[in-house]
């Protein structure tokens, strides 16, 4: 299969440079705006309108950035550059629930009547008050991760602060894997693609040959898993076979949530397969050298990129929820 390939040196580009892309049409009446998420890494999300042909105005919008004035007043420009308002907006479809997807679709919602969608089981976990966790109690899980009691308080605050994004959103519209959406002249098929979140989903538009993946296959990073929603037996497995679920795709360019987009999906996911293999491998040998270690103990003696000490606290949640996965599933295959 080829390397993977960025499609746009603007975005490319732009990611290199920590600055944002400019607006781009990706494909007729398809549009990526990047909205800022300041001092957070990624750097920045897509949102992608796409405009029906014809006398229509309708603007169809995939995901909706992060929640402050300033993604307002850049989407309103962005849609003044392409002859349309943010009333002109009739839906916003969302591939998952976390905050930097979801951030503007309430103010969206509000000011056009736009119809709010997710898919059904993204939508119970924002019913739940889901939301804003990450699947399971921080505070729980710091003790049984076997985090050193120094290191609690902090990540235990971040945690929290991380939690304190906006209000929940508000879905008028629940979908579910094979619906067919029309998205001006655009048919998109939903795959249901749980992993990063429970309910998360991927558009598929074959004719076009693209693949908006949210944050399911991403460029450089390697999407967290089990970040949302309720957890699953095994997560690393959910993601996997929801990785399979888009093989009819594999030749298709990706239109990612974060990043740049990029040939092939197929490559892309082989390679993200590939890392987790890698560090699951990883976790066996160490547990087999030492069956006790604890999941803090562990991730310290997975390889990171940069090194265990030297990423950032902020990422260690992720890690460490991360680290539990590949512990679980050795164990699991162990007994
Ligand atoms: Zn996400
Ligand atoms: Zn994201």
């Amino acid at each position: 299969m080829d390397p993977v390939r960025p499609t746009s040196d603007n975005q490319r580009n732009a990611l290199k440079n920590g600055t944002l892309p400019e607006i781009e049409e990706v494909r007729p009446g398809i549009h990526a705006i990047a909205l800022n998420m300041p001092g957070m890494q990624p750097r920045y999300a897509f949102s992608y309108a796409i405009l029906a042909g014809g006398e229509s105005r309708a603007v169809h919008l995939i995901d909706a950035g992060l929640d402050t004035d300033e993604n307002w007043a850049a989407l309103s420009s962005a849609l003044a550059g392409l002859g349309r308002e943010i009333s002109d907006i009739a839906t916003v479809t969302l591939t998952h629930l976390h905050f930097d997807h979801t951030g503007l679709a309430n103010r969206i919602r509000e000011a056009s009547g736009a119809i709010v969608r997710m898919h059904a089981a993204e939508a119970a976990a924002v019913r739940e008050g889901l939301q804003f966790s990450a699947g399971h109690d921080v505070g729980d899980m710091l003790g049984q991760w076997g985090v050193p009691t120094q290191f609690r308080a902090e990540l235990l605050a971040i945690a929290t602060a991380r939690a304190d994004f906006g209000s929940a959103v508000t879905i008028d519209s629940e979908i579910t894997d094979g619906d067919l959406l029309q998205l001006g002249d655009y048919q998109a098929r939903v795959i249901h693609t749980p992993g990063h979140t429970t309910g998360h989903l991927c558009l598929a538009v074959e004719s076009a040959g693209v693949v908006f993946t949210g944050d399911h296959v991403l460029p450089v990073i390697n999407p967290g898993i089990a970040l949302g929603g309720r957890r699953a037996a095994d997560p690393l497995g959910e993601y996997y076979a929801s990785l399979e679920r888009l093989a009819p795709y594999a030749d298709a360019e990706v239109l990612p949530g974060h990043g740049f987009r990029f040939t092939s999906l197929g490559a892309r996911s082989a390679e993200i397969r590939a890392h987790h293999e890698a560090r699951t491998a990883q976790a066996v040998r160490l547990l087999a050298a030492e069956p006790g270690l604890g999941v803090w103990d562990l991730a310290s003696k997975l390889s990171w990129t940069g090194g265990w000490d030297a990423l950032p606290i902020v990422s260690r949640i992720s890690a460490l929820a991360q680290t539990d996965m590949h512990r679980a599933r050795v164990l699991a295959a162990a007994q």
